[in-house]
């Protein structure tokens, strides 16, 4: 089972989407990539569960 998560699907217009083994790798992956390309979205408890509420399982 991999974890996967665009986006595009967080309300952002962004190609970028991310595809790992794990949630805990997914997450990091997403944190690193809001910080560089969207340092104005703050990684708060809040915005952290919604985006694991869009992950998915594949
Ligand atoms: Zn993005």
């Amino acid at each position: 089972m991999a974890y996967s998560l665009a986006c595009a699907d967080t309300g952002n217009d962004c190609a970028f989407s991310v595809t790992t083994s794990t949630e805990n790798e997914l997450m990091q992956h997403v944190q690193m990539h809001a910080s560089s390309a969207h340092p104005d979205m703050e990684m708060t408890p809040e915005t952290t569960a919604q985006v694991k509420s869009l992950i998915r399982t594949v």
